[in-house]
């Protein structure tokens, strides 16, 4: 358990306080996730458009969990929304979810590191970057996990603890014990590209895009991935994690050249899927 654990550690959490900066797709959900399952969470993004549209999304969430409309009131109280940043500094655990770029995150673990309290752990959520990479230029590299929830966090039970050798044990302690608190399955993974999840989940997504290519209907290709057991077909998978996020990743893992002309063309008309209302699939 976050609160109280590991008290003779350096890494001893006492509020179960969560920091999340980002409030994006991811941020804002995991966000909620924490307060859905009692921690006090306080939820940053230089928009705050997005924080006030997660809080949004939270409050459906609660309301959705909670059949006691108190609870799930009580759930919204403990996510506060905080555009400048002020919960960094009592957080036991403050969990990036910011822009997929390695430079832009560096630069906000330079500014967020002299803030944190004596123990506390920085998480990221990256999909993509290696931690080795992100953690050059911290002060104490070894308090950096990767933190990997999947989208939507709601529905996902998974979260891959990403691990690597230079880590502090109290920190992978602390980060396997939040990732229980909140009711999710840690898996180890190690820092190398796609981490497990992704680098089988890519070349799936690309086969089922080269497929709509040769002119199958993305109906039909999830219809049948349906029947074969999967709990969604691999087309709208794609529209819910985001086609530019599909295209990233693919790029990364696959190290084509070039991606499926179905997904080039829908980022080309800025039809990004789920998030923008439209991807192979319309979602107003
Ligand atoms: P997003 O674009 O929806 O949200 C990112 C948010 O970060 C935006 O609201 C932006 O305003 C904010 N932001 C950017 N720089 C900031 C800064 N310096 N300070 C405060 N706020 C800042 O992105 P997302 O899809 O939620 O992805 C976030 C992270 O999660 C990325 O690292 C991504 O790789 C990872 N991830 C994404 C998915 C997915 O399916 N979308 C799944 C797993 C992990």
């Amino acid at each position: 358990r976050l609160k109280g654990y590991g008290k003779k550690g350096p890494h001893a959490c006492h509020s179960g306080h969560v920091h999340v900066i980002g409030a994006g797709v991811m941020g804002g959900d995991i966000a909620a996730w924490c307060a859905l399952k009692g921690l006090t969470v306080t939820l940053q993004d230089q928009d705050r458009g997005r924080i006030a549209a997660a809080q949004g999304r939270a409050s459906a969430l609660f309301a959705r969990k909670k059949r006691d409309p108190r609870e799930a009131r009580a759930a919204a109280d403990r996510l506060l929304p905080d555009p400048k940043g002020d919960g960094i500094r009592r957080a036991d655990l403050v969990i990036e979810a910011i822009t997929e770029d390695a430079d832009i995150k560096r630069r906000l673990y330079a500014q967020i590191e002299p803030l944190l309290k004596p123990g506390a752990i920085l998480a990221t959520n990256t999909s993509s970057l290696s931690l080795e990479t992100l953690r050059a230029g911290l002060q104490a590299p070894q308090r950096l996990i990767g933190l990997h929830f999947f989208n939507p966090v709601a529905r996902m039970p998974l979260v891959e603890v990403v691990e690597t050798a230079e880590m502090d044990p109290g920190v992978k302690a602390a980060a396997y014990a939040f990732v229980g608190q909140i009711d999710k399955l840690p898996l180890p993974v190690q820092s190398t590209p796609g981490f497990l999840v992704n680098a089988v989940l890519a070349p799936y997504m690309l086969e089922a895009m080269r497929c709509v290519d040769e002119g199958i209907k993305p109906e039909t290709i999830d219809a049948a991935m349906l029947a074969f057991g999967m709990p969604m077909g691999p087309i709208e998978l794609i529209d819910t994690v985001g086609l530019d996020i599909a295209r990233d990743a693919g790029r990364q893992l696959s190290g084509a050249a070039s991606m499926p002309a179905c997904l080039e063309t829908r980022l080309a008309r800025k039809q990004l899927g789920r998030k923008s209302g439209q991807g192979f699939y319309p979602w107003k």
